[in-house]
């Protein structure tokens, strides 16, 4: 973990003023334009096309692509208080603004070629969803053993394979796809390309019905023969590991705002609920062991939230991040779980049905631990590098 000293260390969650103006904006948003869908998205499972171009006119679908390009010009943590204050009220549109953000934008900045960036980043700042492919149905944790094969052809590439669980998988226009373009080079075979919807031979395939953020569709992906240019290669050839590994380190700082995002969502919930609600002829929010409760529920909030915004602001000084954003993911998602649990049994039945809206983000925090490295992973990069 980093100890290094800085000449100025501001205390953690106090915001510059760009900072505070972007979640002030993306909070009324999510209050105002997402809070009312929240439901009918979950039982619909889908995010209206209309509320997600509401998501690009606030600016928060490109967040850190420059203004050159068409971008909002912002920063990587942005993108976490963005992905944040969504998920308070909604983790499956959080889950959408932070895979383009912090999984599709960031590798596209980091290993983007100029004409890649010319051509796809203004799209992505202004109306394409975009999706990042790496799992398949024998390779999860295990990324690295993925199977899509890349051939080489005459000017380019011809991709066959299948990959799942890709998010944004409806709703995306351009996807980077992980394949190998030499299975005997093991992980140094592994290749990133720039997929368009369009292309011949890709189609999206069977959409996931979920637990939870079951707006945010998850789907398998098909590819069969289907030719991309040498141009659309994102990186060099051969390491595509180190664009995975990279960006989904960062992406996992986002998984982080996520979750605390909706631990927030779920103890404003009980806050409110608990003083509004009287049992034994007052609201159980004086009973002294509902306080602790709550104020249990806060400590573990606080905890996780400096451990997102720690490895968020590490990550945007270029100072190492690894073990903080393994710890903040893991610690975040606990929480989550932990949060939204305490919720839903504050609200008692109340808390058991779905005209509440603390039963959905008890379903959506399990997936916390699950996505972009399950916490098991997290706890082995954790232990290697406390162990040395
Ligand atoms: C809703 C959703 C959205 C997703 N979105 C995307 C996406 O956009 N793009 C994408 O590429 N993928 C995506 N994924 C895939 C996700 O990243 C994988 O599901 C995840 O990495 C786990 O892989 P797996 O499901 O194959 O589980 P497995 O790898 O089979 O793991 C099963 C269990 O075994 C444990 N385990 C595995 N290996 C070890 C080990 N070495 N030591 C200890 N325990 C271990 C795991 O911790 C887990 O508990 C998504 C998944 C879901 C459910």
């Amino acid at each position: 973990m980093t100890e290094d000293t800085a000449e100025h260390a501001p205390p953690l969650t106090i915001l510059a003023e760009d900072e505070a103006i972007l979640r002030e904006s993306v909070r009324e948003f999510a209050d105002a334009q997402v809070r009312p869908l929240v439901r009918d998205m979950d039982e619909h499972a889908k995010i209206p096309r209309a509320l997600i171009d509401r998501l690009f006119e606030l600016g928060v679908m490109g967040i850190e692509i420059p203004e050159s390009y068409g971008g909002s010009g912002g920063t990587f943590f942005h993108a976490v208080l963005a992905v944040e204050e969504l998920s308070r009220v909604d983790p499956s549109v959080g889950v959408l603004v932070d895979v383009q953000n912090t999984l599709v934008i960031n590798a596209l900045l980091r290993w983007g070629s100029e004409d890649i960036k010319r051509r796809y980043l203004p799209l992505l700042a202004s109306k394409t969803v975009g999706a990042y492919a790496l799992s398949e149905a024998g390779s999860g944790s295990d990324a690295f053993a993925l199977t899509t094969r890349a051939r080489q052809v005459d000017d380019g590439y011809s991709l066959t394979g299948r990959k799942l669980w890709i998010t944004n998988g409806n709703e995306a226009d351009l996807f980077i796809v992980f394949a190998t373009i030499d299975p005997d080079a093991g992980y140094r075979g592994i290749t990133a390309f720039l997929v368009e919807r369009g292309f011949s031979g890709f189609t999206v395939g069977k959409k996931e019905d979920k637990l939870g953020i079951r707006a945010s569709s998850t789907c398998e992906l098909i590819l069969e023969d289907c030719p991309v240019p040498r141009e659309n290669i994102l990186g060099e050839p051969g390491k595509g590991y180190k664009t995975a590994i990279e960006t989904l380190n960062e992406g996992r700082i986002g998984i982080g705002a996520q979750m605390i995002g909706l631990a927030k969502g779920a103890l404003h919930h009980a806050i409110a609920y608990t003083k509004e609600r009287r049992q034994f002829g007052k609201p159980i929010a004086e009973f002294q062991s509902v306080q602790h409760q709550l104020a249990r529920a806060a400590v573990d909030v606080e905890a996780a939230t400096l451990a997102v915004y720690n490895a968020a602001r590490l990550r945007e000084a270029g100072r190492p991040f690894l073990t903080e954003a393994a710890i903040c993911k893991i610690l975040s998602s606990e929480v989550a779980e932990r949060v939204a649990s305490l919720a839903v049994n504050l609200f008692g039945g109340n808390g058991f049905v779905k005209e509440y809206p603390v039963e959905k983000l008890y379903r959506d925090a399990k997936i916390g631990q699950i996505y972009e490295g399950t916490s098991n992973l997290q706890l082995q990069t954790i232990a290697k590098q406390i162990l040395g």
